[in-house]
């Protein structure tokens, strides 16, 4: 890797509240912080050690706006965290909104990265509203990985779900 360590960017996109900066902080620091200002928009940085290779991996914590510009991070990404909460069903469909558009982008600039759907906040069943069987549906519909999360309890959920990006990502770059 010509003595510096591959970089990979992935960016987090969703609906106000899902649990993007939740979900960010949880990768980055493996804790669960409950509050954070919601129109906060951030990238953090972590090194991941992959059979002793150093990766570094940063992390977009996006937070649109009425008149935000997607390609600030649709030009940046080489992954993408399309997050809803299973708690709401209005964020599941501005989850398919962010694939779809995700999606589009990627086709017309020839380019293919992948892009996961991330059901969040499962902690929370009791107040379910979308089912994982909806979720996996919308994910074989719009050719996407899948998960269900939670920010809030083990960090193995999150882990899962950046390891298979960075896989992804790592492989299509090196072809390992
Ligand atoms: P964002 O707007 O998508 O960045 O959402 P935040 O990360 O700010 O989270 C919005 C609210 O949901 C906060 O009060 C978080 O503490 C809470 N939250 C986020 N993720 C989870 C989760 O996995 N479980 C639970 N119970 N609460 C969560
Ligand atoms: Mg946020």
């Amino acid at each position: 890797f010509n003595g510096s360590p591959p970089e990979y960017n992935i960016a987090i996109v969703g609906a106000l509240g899902v649990g993007k900066s939740a979900l960010t902080v949880k990768y980055i620091t493996k804790r669960f912080i409950m509050e954070y200002d919601p129109d906060l928009e951030g990238t953090y940085t972590k090194h991941e050690d992959w059979d002793n290779l150093d990766l570094v991996v940063h992390l977009m914590d996006t937070c649109d706006k009425e008149d935000s510009d997607p390609a600030r991070y649709l030009k940046w990404a080489d992954a993408f965290v399309t997050v809803y909460s299973i708690t709401n069903r209005q964020s599941f469909e501005t989850a398919r909104e962010y694939v779809e558009n995700i999606t589009q982008f990627l086709k017309q600039n020839s380019r293919d990265c992948p892009v996961a759907l991330v059901g969040n906040k499962i902690d929370l069943e009791r107040y379910r509203q979308v089912s994982k069987a909806e979720g996996s549906a919308l994910s074989v519909e719009l050719e996407c990985l899948f998960y269900e999360t939670t920010a809030a309890e083990e960090y193995d959920y999150v882990a899962t779900v950046f390891s298979r990006l960075i896989t992804e990502v790592h492989a299509e770059k090196y072809g390992v």
